[in-house]
């Protein structure tokens, strides 16, 4: 039977933190779905389709990574699915803390769907999508903090060295 593991999160952006938890994830499960929620009353910083289109983008070349897009629970998602397993990131205790009462309760939801973490690698520990949101607000260059195959200025359009 094929393991499948659900990411799911904002991505916006995506960052080389995100990157890097779903190729060590893919060591671990056959296939990853990359969930995007989609929240009607939260607006983001780069709409819905770029951030599929800059995921896309990073992983054309690994068709054991799909992208899709959900508004419903978590765990209803991954059941529609066929995923066994929430797939998550730790870079903090506070994230661990934020992360064990979401597990938990997605676990007394819903008993057949475990939650997995890895920790960050060290190097990406401190990056995250509000890192980078406020370098770009700033038009600073973010590039360090993104994965390495996208057109930087297609996504975010200013061209960072520029400046
Ligand atoms: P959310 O708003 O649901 O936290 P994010 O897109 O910010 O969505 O994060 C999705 C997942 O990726 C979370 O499990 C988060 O802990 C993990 N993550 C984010 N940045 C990193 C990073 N630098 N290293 C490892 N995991 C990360």
């Amino acid at each position: 039977m094929k393991k499948i593991a659900v990411f799911p999160g904002s991505f916006d952006p995506l960052t080389v933190g995100h990157e890097s938890l779903i190729n060590r994830g893919l060591e671990i499960f056959d296939k990853i779905i990359i969930a995007v929620g989609v929240n009607s009353e939260k607006r983001g910083f780069l709409p819905i389709e770029k951030r599929l289109e800059l995921i896309k983008t990073v992983f054309k070349s690994q068709e054991r990574v799909i992208v899709k897009t959900y508004s419903n629970l978590t765990v209803d998602f991954c059941i529609e699915n066929g995923a066994t397993h929430i797939l998550r990131g730790l870079r903090t205790s506070a994230d661990f803390e934020y992360e064990r009462a979401i597990a938990q309760v997605n676990r007394l939801m819903k008993p057949e769907v475990d939650s997995i973490f890895l920790l960050s690698h060290p190097e990406y520990s401190s990056v995250s999508s509000s890192l980078v949101r406020e370098i770009v607000h700033y038009k600073g260059d973010a590039r360090k903090f993104l994965p390495s195959s996208i057109d930087f200025e297609y996504f975010f359009g200013y061209k960072p060295e520029n400046k």
